[in-house]
């Protein structure tokens, strides 16, 4: 490896904001071996496509890149230059040998647990690269390891947010050992994993005295987190938000994605107690039918769900709510479908994400009969999303008139204007100077523009 020559790293990240932490966790991991971001990927030295594989047809999007990307090297090599590339992540997992063999031009596959054994992988693949080519195999690195991957990836820091830098993801917890019938998630992540107490909050202080504000919590469901403090005890992620409340200049605490399961007494007290943790929760229910429920393997019913969000309101009455829909799924009837906008019209999302159920090989839900023809999805989902789309509306509409605190992290798409965050991760819009970022301001709501709010500063009330 060339130590006085900094080589390009230039990043692909597919799917959800996991990804966009680990991709940075890389970009760490690749930093002392002279590898720098770029954002060109034509003067890569490096390049990385960092998977997702919850989506219909991941794995084939994943070989028309790399089909793109071989006419890349192609290109480099043809004028003197060249041009490594490794695929990362879930498909990554999934796939594994099977990229190698398709993509003889791919020189590292690893899945996520494998991310802090890259610099080892890189040494190996640049070996490789002076085999003859018939010889010449992919470094393909997807074992589930014993040991902690957090503990041995460098440190997050600034930079790694950067774009985001009043803002950054932390990664609490991995995996999942829920098994829903159509996820794909236990498969290609493993089992759950939690990181130990003191490596979250060394992280969180670190993001904190680098000037991060808030910081959100991930995990594929960060609310089973366990995490173990000194004495071996096991913690959750409620008594962690109290925790991380007492680092100095952490103003708000956000987590997601979260299973109605795993949300404790000790979450709905922190939400009750600590006013930085933000009232806006992600907390998928799938279906309204407790049919579907059943056969998606959620373990919970309808009415546990709404008594769930009740007892949530009752702590922090603010609480505005998100969630996650599959319509479509194998034997869902019009009636189920129904039981679906039921549950939506008696929640009142403020936003929620929805999907055609896709089949994902591997999972139960595969094998299951009475798939439902794609014209129905299509229709069902228009229908599902019109009705969030009014509710998404209504909370916008239900805004103007207060008074929030805004985290202002940019300048405005317009001159003279500056753009934030509201509590409920609403996009807030307001005329003022740059001098505002950086902190929270209290904002009159004035107006709603699509999909964002429209505000008047009122005064600072954090500096
Ligand atoms: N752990 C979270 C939970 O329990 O809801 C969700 C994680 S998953 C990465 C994100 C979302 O993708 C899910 O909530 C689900 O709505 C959607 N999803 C997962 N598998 C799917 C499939 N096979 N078809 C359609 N949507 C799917
Ligand atoms: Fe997938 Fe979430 Fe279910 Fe786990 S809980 S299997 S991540 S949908």
């Amino acid at each position: 490896m060339n130590e006085a020559l900094p080589k390009k790293l230039f990043i692909k990240t597919y799917g959800c904001q996991m990804n966009v932490y680990d991709s940075d966790r890389m970009a760490d991991a690749l930093a002392p071996h002279g590898y720098i971001p770029t954002q060109e990927i034509g003067e890569a030295d490096l390049v990385l496509l960092n998977t997702c594989h919850i989506r219909e047809k991941a794995s084939e999007k994943v070989f028309s890149e790399l089909g793109r990307l071989k006419e890349l090297q192609t290109e480099k090599r043809a004028t003197g230059g060249d041009m490594m590339i490794g695929v990362a992540g879930c498909v990554a997992q999934a796939e594994g040998e099977e990229i190698a063999r398709r993509a003889p031009m791919v020189d590292m596959v690893f899945g996520p647990q494998a991310y802090h054994r890259l610099p080892d992988m890189l040494a190996k693949a640049e070996a490789n690269r002076h085999m003859h080519p018939a010889l010449k195999r992919a470094v393909v690195d997807t074992d589930f390891p014993e040991e902690d991957k957090f503990a041995h990836l460098p440190a997050a820091k600034k930079d790694v947010t950067i774009g985001r830098g009043l803002t950054a993801f932390l990664t609490v917890q991995e995996g999942c050992d829920k098994f829903c019938s159509f996820c794909v998630v236990p498969y290609t992540r493993g089992a759950e994993v939690s990181r130990p107490v003191a490596q979250v909050l060394d992280e969180a202080r670190r993001l904190a005295d680098a000037g991060v504000k808030e910081i959100t919590l991930l995990g594929q469901n960060v609310n089973a987190y366990h995490g173990e403090d000194a004495s071996g005890r096991s913690v959750g992620l409620g008594e962690l938000a109290y925790l991380l409340a007492e680092i100095p200049g952490l103003e708000r605490l956000r987590y997601t994605t979260s299973h109605p399961r795993d949300m404790d007494d000790a979450l709905i007290a922190a939400h009750r107690d600590l006013p930085f943790l933000m009232p806006y929760l992600h907390l998928p229910v799938q279906s309204g039918s407790d049919r579907i429920l059943k056969a998606m393997n959620r373990k919970h019913t309808a009415a546990e769900y709404l008594t769930l969000i009740e007892r949530i309101k009752t702590a922090r009455p603010d609480m505005a709510m998100s969630g996650d829909f599959i319509v479509g799924f194998p034997g869902e009837t019009d009636a189920d479908f129904e039981d679906t906008l039921k549950i939506i019209r008696e929640t009142g999302y403020a936003s929620a994400y929805s999907f055609k159920y896709s089949t994902r090989p591997g999972t139960p839900g595969a094998n299951l009969p009475d798939q439902v023809e794609e014209a129905v999805k299509t229709e069902r989902l228009a229908r599902l999303q019109a009705l969030v789309n009014q509710q998404t509306t209504a909370f916008h509409a239900s805004c103007v008139g207060r008074t929030l605190p805004v985290l202002i992290e940019r300048v405005g798409r317009m001159p003279g204007q500056v753009g934030g965050r509201s509590p409920y991760l609403q996009a807030v819009h307001l005329e003022g100077s740059t001098d505002l970022i950086g902190a929270i301001h209290e904002v009159d709501i004035i107006g709603t523009s699509t999909n964002s709010l429209v505000g008047r500063l009122k005064r600072a009330i954090a500096a």
